[in-house]
């Protein structure tokens, strides 16, 4: 839907312009009308059916040349902007789990592009965050070296995929110094198994598991829940990567599940993979990736096993905090400069003001069904998937629900980072967790 045109031609550049995101179809999508990418793609005119049978996985905001969005007379929004965005803002639809990667940092990943540009094909570093839009499950960072230690007593499978030298020195280190290189030998030893060996220990281990998880064969001793969900992740990761002795990367990394509205922050060289659900995404704007495992694509262990930071322990897991004073509008605010996330929610009969901001921002509506209306006479009908940009400059967005709707109308907005003096999401040097435990308490 066009907006209505200003008959003064200097208010055309505060106009809220509607857009198109670019889709990709990744295999890992959710198939179907169930991912709501696929809902979002036909909502915004990208596409004109759902098959059910395909997946959908990411829909891409900004300007990054892999997938850069439109204007509906089919303009790049870069020309719009006049310069690249700073920041990628995606929508993921999860249905099968994303490889282990970490993403380098500014320096490595201009080294990467110059030595092998077909598999880097930026030179940005790519620091990202996850708000979560259905429950989410994820694996990120690495465990603290207590629990890896317990693991790899109790599973002889996983203990035999490492070297008598990784293990030695995980059981035996003392200070952070030692913990980190302990860490880093069992993460190597891991990742340098040979095949063979790995494949006949992952057989073996998941023969043990199912067993032990049958309520034929009911588990002899009490494990503690952590344990329990631990072997879980393995037996469903072994089952959407038949074979691949990633399966076992929950023995190593933190398993998070995290509620809508909470979010996790990962810094450069933090390993992760998304596991399942459906999230907003933003980072700077980059696509580099270093691969380690539960893929069909590109791997690089060499890389990964050499910049990762090793720092142990769960990831800080933020509900965002108030943008405005006002709890309707929370800003998600990691510690990088080049963006930050709000979430806006206008509940039935109420009104809400979104302040004029003095950069580019572009938003995308979540839930529900409202309007908004702006100093320029342009009222615009929300629904869920359409996606805007908003000029630097423009007037403040009044945004309002009718008392009839049942639901809440929840918009996401990106934008350069505004508070990067407050940030909301930290990195996990700053976090805490508990040991033994999943590090949000599940
Ligand atoms: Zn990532």
């Amino acid at each position: 839907m066009p907006p209505k045109q200003s008959s003064f031609h200097e208010d055309e550049a505060k106009l809220i312009v509607p857009l198109r995101p670019a889709l990709q179809n990744y295999s890992w999508g959710i198939r179907g009308l169930d991912a709501r990418v696929a809902r979002y793609a036909l909502e915004t005119g990208i596409i004109d059916e759902v098959d059910p049978d395909a997946p959908y996985a990411e829909l891409w905001i900004g300007t990054h040349p892999k997938g850069p969005s439109s204007l509906l007379n089919g303009d790049s929004l870069e020309s719009k902007v006049g310069a690249p965005l700073p920041f990628l803002f995606k929508v993921l639809s999860c249905g099968k789990t994303l490889s282990i990667q970490a993403h380098p940092d500014k320096s490595l990943a201009v080294k990467l592009h110059q030595n092998d540009p077909t598999h880097y094909g930026d030179d940005n570093h790519k620091p990202e965050m996850a708000i979560a839009l259905t429950p989410f499950e994820a694996m990120c960072g690495f465990r603290r070296i207590e629990e890896i230690s317990a693991l790899l007593r109790k599973h002889p499978e996983f203990s035999a995929c490492i070297s008598n030298e990784a293990k030695l020195a995980v059981f035996m280190c003392k200070d952070e110094a030692s913990r980190r290189d302990a860490l880093q030998m069992l993460f190597a030893s891991f990742m340098s198994c040979p095949t063979e060996t790995s494949k006949t220990q992952l057989a073996a281990l998941l023969k043990r598991l199912q067993n032990e998880q049958s309520t034929l064969h009911p588990h002899p001793h009490e494990e503690p829940p952590w344990e329990r969900k631990c072997s879980r992740a393995v037996l469903r990761l072994s089952q959407q990567f038949p074979g691949d002795a990633g399966a076992m990367a929950p023995f190593f990394l933190n398993y998070l599940l995290i509620a809508p509205g909470e979010s996790f922050f990962m810094a450069p060289n933090e390993p992760h993979a998304y596991v399942a659900g459906e999230i907003l995404e933003c980072m700077a704007c980059s696509d580099n990736v270093v691969r380690a495992g539960l893929t069909p694509k590109f791997k690089d262990v060499q890389n990964l096993v050499d910049m990762l930071s090793y720092t142990m322990g769960g990831p800080n897991i933020d509900a965002g905090a108030p943008a405005y004073g006002d709890e309707r509008i929370m800003r998600y605010t990691p510690p990088v400069p080049e963006f930050e996330v709000m979430l806006a929610t206008c509940n039935p009969g109420e009104e809400l003001t979104l302040p004029s901001l003095k950069v580019p921002a572009i938003f995308i509506v979540i839930e529900g069904s409202g309007t908004t209306d702006n100093e320029e006479g342009q009222r615009l009908i929300m629904r869920p998937g359409r996606t805007y940009y908003i000029p630097p400059n423009a007037s403040p967005l009044f945004i309002s629900v009718n008392n009839s709707k049942h639901g809440s109308l929840k918009i996401a907005l990106a934008h350069e980072n505004l508070h990067s003096e407050k940030p909301t999401l930290v990195t996990r040097e700053k976090s805490h967790t508990h040991p033994g435990e999943f590090s949000n308490g599940v």
